[in-house]
Parts: C-alpha cells; sequence; structure tokens
C-alpha cells in the first residue's frame, strides 16, 4: 500500500512544528522559524499565549461539551459581545470558516424563501473568491482546480469579475438572493476591495432588497486594525462568516446577521453538534478580550503601516523582484513580478521566515497581531538576506 496514513490532499513540506513560542515555531529537529503566517491568519495571540491556554484549560476541567439542546450561558455571553461590537443583532457558532459560509449561504436564501420567494436562490460570488471546501463554498467560487473531481457543483451561484460594480449589477436578475463577497480577497492575493465596490454592492443590495454577504473569514477579527474589514468602508452587511482568529488556533467560527438578514434562520432550519460548544466559547472569550478593544485595534493599525512603509520601502530596492505592497493592517501582501512560490520557499528554507504563498503571484505577510518591534526587525533581517542570495530559477 503506498498511500499514506494522513489521507494525500496538502503538498506538505519539511517543516514540521512541535512547538510555538509568541512568533515562532520549532520544528522537530530544534530549527526555529520567524512565523508570519499565522496558521494562514489563525493565531492572531501568536502561540502559547497565557491567556489563551488557561482559558481553555480552566473550561476543559469544568465543561467541555454539551449539546445544543440545553441552554447556552457561554455561548450567550459571547454572541452578546459579538453582537455589542458588530452590525450584527444575532449569532451562530461553527467549527470552521466553511461551516460558517455555508451558514451565511442558507440564511441568504432562507431570507427570500421565508416569505415565499423560492426563485431567489442565487448568489453573485467574484472571481478568485475562496470561501471554503465544502460543496457548497467550492460551488461558490469560479477556481476550476478546486472543482476538478468533484462535478457536478451546487446550482445557485453566479460568477461575477472581482471588484467591478457594473458587472455585478448586470448580474441581478429574478433569481438573485444577493452578493457573497470577501471584502479583502486572501487566497486570492491580498487584494482589498475598493470602496466604491463594496458601497455599491451595499447599495444594489438595498435597492433590489437583496442580501450582502461578506466573507471575513480571513480578513476579519483585528487583521486589518478594525474589529471587521468592512467598518474601513463604511458599510455594513446583512450577513457575515467569521473565523480562523476569532478561536486564536482553537477551532471556531461563527455566522453573524442582523434580524432581517436571520429571518429564515428559525427552529430547527439549522444545527450542528460542536458549534459552540463551552470549549470553543471559551477560546473565544479570551481572544475578544485581547482583540475587541480600540486600544489592541490601534496598535494592530499603527505596527501594520510601520511594516508597510518599511515594505515600500525595501521593494524599491529589488525592482526586478518586486512590483507592489497592499492590503490592510497586518494583513499585507506583497506582489512579485516574478513567481512568488519559489521565493516563498527560499524564505522558508533558506531563511526560516514562514510567509503563505497566494494568488497573483503574491506572497501573504499574516504576522500574530501580537508581533513585536523585536520580530519585525527579524522579519526586516531575513527578507532582505533572502532577497539579496534569491537566485531567480529559470524558467521549466
Ligand atoms: C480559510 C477561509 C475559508 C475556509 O475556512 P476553513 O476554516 O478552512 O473552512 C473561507 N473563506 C475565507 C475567506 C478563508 O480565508
Amino acid at each position: 500500500m503506498s498511500i499514506t496514513p494522513l489521507m494525500p490532499v496538502y503538498p506538505r513540506c519539511g517543516v514540521r512544528p512541535v512547538r510555538g513560542e509568541h512568533c515562532h515555531l520549532i520544528d522537530e529537529d530544534g530549527t526555529r522559524y520567524l512565523d508570519f503566517a499565522s496558521g494562514i491568519a489563525v493565531n492572531l495571540l501568536g502561540h502559547s499565549h497565557s491567556g489563551l491556554i488557561s482559558a481553555i484549560q480552566q473550561q476543559a476541567a469544568t465543561l467541555m461539551h454539551v449539546s445544543n439542546l440545553y441552554g447556552s450561558p457561554q455561548g450567550e455571553a459571547l454572541a452578546q459581545r459579538l453582537v455589542d461590537l458588530t452590525f450584527a443583532d444575532t449569532v451562530f457558532f461553527t467549527n470552521s470558516g466553511a461551516e460558517a459560509v455555508e451558514c451565511a449561504i442558507k440564511a441568504a436564501r432562507a431570507y427570500h424563501q421565508s416569505v415565499g420567494n423560492d426563485e431567489k436562490y442565487e448568489l453573485i460570488t467574484f472571481n478568485n473568491a475562496f470561501h471554503g471546501r465544502t460543496m457548497a463554498t467550492i460551488s461558490a467560487s469560479n477556481q476550476e482546480k478546486m472543482h476538478h473531481g468533484f462535478m457536478p457543483l451546487l446550482p445557485g451561484f453566479k460568477y461575477c469579475e472581482f471588484d467591478d460594480l457594473a458587472a455585478a449589477k448586470a448580474l441581478i436578475g429574478p433569481n438573485t438572493a444577493g452578493f457573497l463577497v470577501e471584502p479583502i480577497q486572501g487566497e486570492g492575493g491580498i487584494r482589498p476591495a475598493s470602496a466604491a465596490f463594496l458601497q455599491g454592492l451595499r447599495a444594489l443590495a438595498d435597492e433590489h432588497d437583496l442580501m450582502l454577504v461578506l466573507d471575513e473569514v480571513q480578513c476579519g477579527v483585528a487583521r486589518t486594525g478594525t474589529f471587521y474589514a468592512h467598518e474601513q468602508y463604511g458599510i455594513a452587511p446583512d450577513i457575515l462568516a467569521t473565523a480562523k482568529g476569532i478561536g486564536g488556533g482553537f477551532p471556531f467560527g461563527a455566522c453573524l446577521a442582523t434580524e432581517k438578514g436571520a429571518r429564515g434562520m428559525t427552529f430547527g432550519t439549522h444545527g450542528s453538534t460542536y458549534g459552540g460548544n463551552p470549549l470553543a466559547i471559551a477560546a473565544g472569550m479570551a481572544v475578544l478580550d485581547a482583540v475587541g478593544n480600540e486600544e489592541f485595534l490601534a496598535e494592530v493599525r499603527e505596527k501594520g503601516d510601520r511594516i508597510r512603509a518599511r515594505l515600500e520601502q525595501f521593494i524599491g530596492n529589488y525592482p526586478d523582484l518586486f512590483e507592489l505592497v497592499r492590503g490592510k493592517g497586518l494583513m499585507l501582501g506583497l506582489k512579485m513580478k516574478v513567481e512568488s512560490r519559489p521565493f516563498f520557499v527560499h524564505l522558508r528554507d533558506n531563511h526560516h521566515l514562514l510567509t503563505v504563498a497566494a494568488g497573483d503571484n503574491t506572497l501573504r505577510i499574516l504576522p500574530p497581531l501580537v508581533v513585536g518591534d523585536a520580530e519585525i526587525n527579524e522579519f526586516f533581517d531575513k527578507l532582505s538576506a533572502g532577497a539579496a542570495d534569491y537566485q531567480i530559477p529559470e524558467a521549466a
């Protein structure tokens, strides 16, 4: 038998972390890596954060899991905090980003179908989006590499060019239920939507009674310097999917909605065995304790501005390698003029700097939000050394 015990769906690299310390990962052979990937925007408190550890330890020793058939004092408290912090009136807890998006898709359809508008089931989604790996969430993306082998897709999605408001408007028809969009595309290459685009989608949704559904699984939870990224666009969604950072490393997510957006989500319409169990809620509480305040958000913005300014200056030294810097807060992308993946591997293997590759030849820079000056300096030391000794591979 040649198949590996771990189903071989990930092309795993040689880095095999066994321990984490703040902004570093330590591999099984003792090598230290600077972690500016954060588990893909998950470990926003870094590794081995004492508040998160003790919250999980205490809750594990008190009550780990109960069914959602029972009342949840813990879940009510966290939902109330999210409601207080955001546009939302109500929250459904999940275990992952894809599940949060699934709930959001169901809520958008149910909004219309709950009043008999059964024909309004179609969501307009955007090219190079990433919404997860379930059947519905791969169907919501136009990326064929995720579809291959899994046909047929779920009906009910229409793909549109990202950041093209006129194209989105032209796709609205009698079956349209709403829009599903990442305010800043993550996997797609750290591509922020323009303000005119998101504000335009909001206006179209209002005009046509459609749901504006935001996927903030990657860009949400303080990553961009506001609690959610859409706040910087001066708009609010009807429904929002959040995950990744919200558990700080514990598998956790949520679908947030206004009262209107949740109109169809009534008794018995949706559920999850684990979603919002006490252990996950304890992790979410510890994360909110740390990041859900203006002081922390201001620090993220300040560090983001500082790293961005230094990156802009740095890329000026290598005009053949780098094209531009984009993103918001501590969700930054370095778009390269050459293939970005071999450079990402070079930084990882030769300079022990972890970043994340993304679409559009972009390197994702996603440090823990608690990153300090020492680690920022270490990042620039490694990046500069990596650019200086980089040999662009010959085209195959
Ligand atoms: C990671 C991601 C998801 C999927 O989250 P999972 O927890 O892997 O299911 C969905 N949307 C966006 C924007 C993401 O970055």
